[in-house]
């Protein structure tokens, strides 16, 4: 069984019950988290997820509420103990600021850290993330205000895509075609967003069955926003919520 739990669910600015926008994918061997705000270690334990079972860390994007919690999540690791490897995939600007953040901190002296590999991507679409015997991760380009990748990830069980932050999106679409499952971002329809309405119309366009609404305004009525994702979607809207999780089987 594939599980996807939601450790935040906010658009930029969060509340006491939505933190930003992210998640954890447990598949066979893999523990991926994608992106990483907040405090990482917290929200695991919210979770019930043991964080050093992590293998990847995706980035989609360099903006904060995507990867401000990445130095504190690698801390943290290396305090608990860890030794096992763990590979950072983002696009290679990305991981070249993620490295400078880190230089911040002198995490050169961190004596006995881990080892951290990095994989840089390429921005172009279908660009292989992962590929093991049992999991497949694509990333492509979306249509954010910066560089930014969009995801679909072939499970054993079903395929789910997942937007990150853009504005409605060609390339979303083919990242979602026929998908089980495509999370998509609702924060509005402002430039590089997306409104529930036009996450809907992804949604129908791709022909996936189930559509999860996230990065949304926190402050938002999920009624609402699964009315409006309705109105051009026949499949089922769920609006995720902190800590909800997602079982594929
Ligand atoms: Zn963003």
């Amino acid at each position: 069984m594939s599980r996807i739990t939601f450790l935040g669910t906010a658009s930029a600015v969060p509340n006491a019950s939505h933190h930003n926008a992210h998640f954890v994918l447990e598949s066979g061997q893999r523990m991926v988290l994608v992106d990483c705000s907040g405090n990482p270690i917290v929200r695991f334990a919210e979770a019930g997820i043991d964080p050093m079972k992590l293998t990847d860390v995706i980035l989609t994007h360099f903006h904060p509420d995507h990867v401000s919690g990445l130095p504190l999540l690698l801390m943290d690791l290396w305090l608990m103990g860890r030794e096992q490897p763990l590979t950072i995939h983002g696009l290679q600007d990305d991981l070249d600021r993620m490295q400078k953040m880190m230089a911040l901190f002198e995490w050169e002296n961190w004596t006995e850290f881990f080892p951290v590999a990095f994989h840089d991507l390429v921005s172009e679409e279908n660009t292989p993330v992962l590929m093991d015997a049992e999991i497949t991760i694509l990333a492509s380009p979306v249509c954010h205000m910066i560089p930014a990748i969009g995801l679909r990830m072939e499970l054993p069980e079903g395929v789910v895509s997942y937007s990150t932050d853009t504005g409605p999106c060609e390339s979303v679409i083919r990242l979602g075609m026929d998908a089980n499952v495509l999370i998509h971002e609702a924060a509005g329809s402002a430039k590089g967003h997306t409104s529930a309405a036009e996450a809907g119309e992804a949604a129908a366009q791709a022909g996936v069955e189930t559509l999860v609404l996230i990065h949304y305004p926190p402050d938002a009525n999920p009624v609402e926003l699964a009315t409006e994702a309705g109105m051009a979607f026949s499949g089922t809207v769920v609006v995720a919520e902190d800590l909800m999780a997602l079982e594929l089987s």
